[in-house]
């Protein structure tokens, strides 16, 4: 049993803050969803939790199962068992999806060897072709293929908690039933936590949320079951955004802070 802990984050870039206090507990076998509007700060939350460059965190904690992961490198991250499934995958020409997955085995103290069986018996299941394990990372693959490519480094890898920042993007219905279905098995069969930030409701039919979080201006507003992911899909942000709700106002009303400091 494994939790991730994110308490009272706030972490800005260049100066701006984006996140605004960001509490959250995901615990192994949970799905947790983070919907809201563009800019609100979602793959800012993902890359703060992995440690992307960049980012000064000015207060919070982040920990997974009592270790503090703020002083930790990504890599360290990773091996501790973080896994982001990024919203736009980094192309790496040279180095193929086998060699960087035998190199995170060796990493963490893993037989390389078994990693071509590993990374079929995954594309397999998802109905990956396998002629594309061989190529150089995302190289020249569609926005789909990328997709379908963190699907299996995920399942290869096996963290303890993943955070799949617009998996949904990119991937035609099919691919988006196989990969979800896929991510789903993994909460069951193997206690894997997830933390999903997509726009639409339709991951959530396979991969199906415990708890749903909208994200407004770098804060949590709402927290919910999986009712409110169909609710959005109805009604928008309109309400989490506006003043009909007096407990979910955002205590900052109409400041911006990502207004342009020069208009
Ligand atoms: P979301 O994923 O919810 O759409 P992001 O986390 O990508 O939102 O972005 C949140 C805000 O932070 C946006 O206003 C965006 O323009 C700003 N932002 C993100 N990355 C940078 C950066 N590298 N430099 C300056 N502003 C950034
Ligand atoms: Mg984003």
């Amino acid at each position: 049993m494994s939790t991730l802990e994110i308490r009272n984050l706030h972490a800005s870039i260049g100066g701006t803050e984006i996140l605004r206090g960001i509490d959250l507990t995901i615990s192994s076998g949970e799905v947790h969803a983070i919907m809201g509007p563009n800019g609100s700060g979602k793959s800012t939350l993902s890359h703060v939790v992995m440690g992307r460059p960049g980012y000064t965190v000015t207060a919070g904690s982040i920990t997974l199962d009592g270790v503090d992961m703020l002083s930790l490198a990504p890599w360290e991250r990773a091996k501790a068992g973080l896994f982001l499934a990024m919203q736009y995958p980094t192309e790496v020409p040279g180095v193929s999806l086998q060699s960087a997955m035998a190199e995170a085995f060796r990493a963490s103290g893993r037989e390389s060897d078994s990693v071509v069986a590993a990374l079929e018996a995954e594309a397999d299941r998802i109905g990956f072709e396998r002629k594309f394990l061989e190529r150089p990372l995302n190289v020249d693959l569609s926005g789909g293929e990328k997709k379908r490519n963190e699907t299996i480094q995920l399942g290869v890898l096996g963290p303890k908690i993943a955070i799949l920042d617009e998996l949904d993007s990119g991937l035609d219905v099919d691919a988006l039933h196989d990969c979800s279905t896929r991510i789903e098995a993994m909460t069951t069969e193997d206690n894997l936590g997830v933390l999903a930030i997509t726009h639409y409701n339709r991951l959530l039919k396979q991969l199906r949320a415990d708890r749903v979080h909208i994200m407004v201006k770098g804060r949590i507003v709402a927290s919910g079951g999986p009712e409110l992911a169909a609710e959005l899909e109805v009604d928008g942000y309109a309400r989490f955004q506006g003043s009909d709700d007096p407990s979910r106002l955002d205590p900052l009303g109409d400041v911006d802070p990502f207004a342009d400091p020069l208009v």
